[in-house]
């Protein structure tokens, strides 16, 4: 996801609830009918779910505002039970996998929106955190990503554009029957559809890429063009692309982007957004385009665990840039990473000690500061082991959630070193090391030197971003020193650290 809320984290030692221990939803199969007019479906769900053979009860998350009408377990309807959004289904005999069916109905209260875009009324859903129990009973947490066979019935005038790749598209009594199947896992949150009038421009590349945008939009999709190069950029780094297609959907919702699996939903209004030298949606849509191998791919442990999604997916924006428009290019985004965190979500820990709603985790620290942890952790490991173990954990993580400490010893292994110290500092410790700067009029000589990071950037050779009125320089923080041409004292801000600058 893209743009945090900034909102602070309520550490007060409750805990959103976790999956029950050793079950796995595998795969969810959904038909569902929707009327776009009120937002009301009619829908069946299978899961097929992998569990302890001692389980007897099965929680899935369903918006309490959906009616169930029935339920089975391996074909057999079972008495099920409700309390808020959990619905609890028996498990009746000792087995290690059941297949549960649900049917359900109603107008969901959170997760399904429509709201007016370019002209027209869009039907959409966002899922993060866990609002895809707005259509779909599922465990919905990052650890348990499945595969998916979505099959919607819509009005045949609209367009729908859904996570995974069509696979069918059929008109009959005024309905559009539309089928979807992801093939790779992903967590439920990425699981999305949108249904509206959407002009959809394709592009070859890694994948078939389709850029589905609301069709009074439709020539905007030329500021998508490097969508090709942004994967291939990002499968060199990472590994093959997870998935089978790629797809973008312009949809007027709350957040910058979404990752959604193989189909990234980014915000209606930023399609036209532009900033001097640079290209809005561009940003975003390449943020959600790293997200499908972190995050979507390779999936959190825990909403705990957020910022090895959302810090992979902003750093790596940075190294798409560096590679595609150059080292400079790279270097002023990871300058604006750094700059644009307040100092208190700066200070923060990355990972919380508790949470209690997913919401709370959601700041600048996972982005901004998960960022500026990566990168130093690149630093200090160098080019070769870190790349190698970002590949690797594509491997090893494929059917299994990652955790920090799994992180960071699959670091160590690449490296051959102990980042406990780094970890310590950046990651569960609070606060920012400060960069005290001096001015050195008569000499015109700009000297620094750090304190607080307890030594985890001694020798690490990130830069500085110096200017004196009109004129910069990219500096080693390493050098201590610098000259510039002019009298003035010059600003000076750390590339892609987060450190607190403070003149002597
Ligand atoms: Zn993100």
């Amino acid at each position: 996801m893209s743009v945090g809320c900034g909102e602070d984290v309520v550490d007060d030692g409750v805990e959103a609830p976790r999956p029950q221990p050793g079950v796995d939803v595998t795969h969810v199969r959904a038909e569902i009918a929707l009327d776009p007019a009120t937002l009301r479906l009619d829908a069946t769900a299978a899961l097929d779910v992998a569990h302890p053979d001692t389980l007897t009860r099965l929680r899935l998350g369903l918006d309490d505002a959906l009616e169930v009408v029935t339920a089975s377990v391996d074909g057999e309807p079972v008495l099920f039970w409700r309390e808020a959004d959990t619905l609890t289904v028996p498990l009746g005999r000792r087995a290690d996998a059941s297949r549960v069916e649900v049917a359900y109905r109603g107008v969901p209260a959170a997760g399904l929106y429509a709201d007016e875009a370019a002209g027209q009324t869009v039907l959409y859903t966002d899922g993060w955190p866990d609002r895809t129990a707005g259509w779909l009973p599922a465990v919905h947490h990052p650890s348990d990503p499945a595969t998916l066979d979505l099959t919607l019935d819509v009005p045949e005038a609209a367009e729908v554009v859904a996570t995974g790749r069509a696979v069918g598209d059929s008109l009959a009594g005024g309905r559009r029957v539309a089928r979807f199947v992801l093939d790779a896992p992903a967590p439920p949150y990425t699981w999305a559809f949108a249904v509206g009038d959407f002009t959809v421009t394709e592009q070859d590349g890694p994948v078939p890429i389709r850029h589905a945008l609301l069709a009074a939009d439709a020539a905007l999709a030329a500021r998508l063009d490097r969508t090709p190069e942004v994967i291939e950029t990002l499968a060199a780094v990472l590994g093959r692309y997870p998935y089978e297609t790629y797809a973008t959907v312009q949809v007027p919702m709350a957040y910058a982007g979404m990752e959604n699996a193989t189909a990234s939903f980014l915000r209606a209004d930023l399609y036209g957004a532009r900033a001097e030298g640079r290209n809005p949606i561009e940003e975003v849509n390449i943020h959600e385009v790293v997200h499908q191998w972190w995050g979507n791919a390779v999936v959190p442990a825990d909403w705990r665990d957020l910022w090895l999604s959302e810090g992979a997916a902003t750093y790596l924006t940075t190294e798409v840039y560096a590679r595609l428009d150059g080292p400079t290019a790279g270097r002023r985004f990871r300058t604006l990473m750094a700059r644009e965190i307040s100092p208190n979500d700066a200070a923060r820990r990355l990972v919380p000690a508790t949470y209690d709603d997913p919401g709370d985790v959601l700041s600048a620290t996972v982005y901004q500061k998960g960022g500026a942890v990566f990168h130093l952790i690149r630093l200090t490991i160098g080019n070769t082991a870190f790349f190698e173990a970002l590949r690797q954990i594509q491997r090893d993580y494929a059917d299994r959630p990652l955790s920090t400490r799994a992180f960071q010893a699959a670091l160590e292994a690449e490296a051959g070193r102990d980042l406990g110290p780094l970890f310590e500092r950046w990651v569960w410790g609070e606060g920012v090391p400060t960069l005290r700067t001096r001015w050195d009029a008569p000499t015109r000589t700009l000297s620094w030197s750090i304190a607080g990071d307890a030594g985890t950037l001694a020798g690490v050779p990130f830069e500085l971003y110096v200017r004196q009125g009109d004129r910069s320089w990219f500096v080693p923080a390493t050098d201590g020193v610098f000259t510039p041409d002019g009298d003035a004292r010059p600003a000076v801000e750390p590339v892609g650290v987060l450190l607190t600058v403070e003149r002597d």
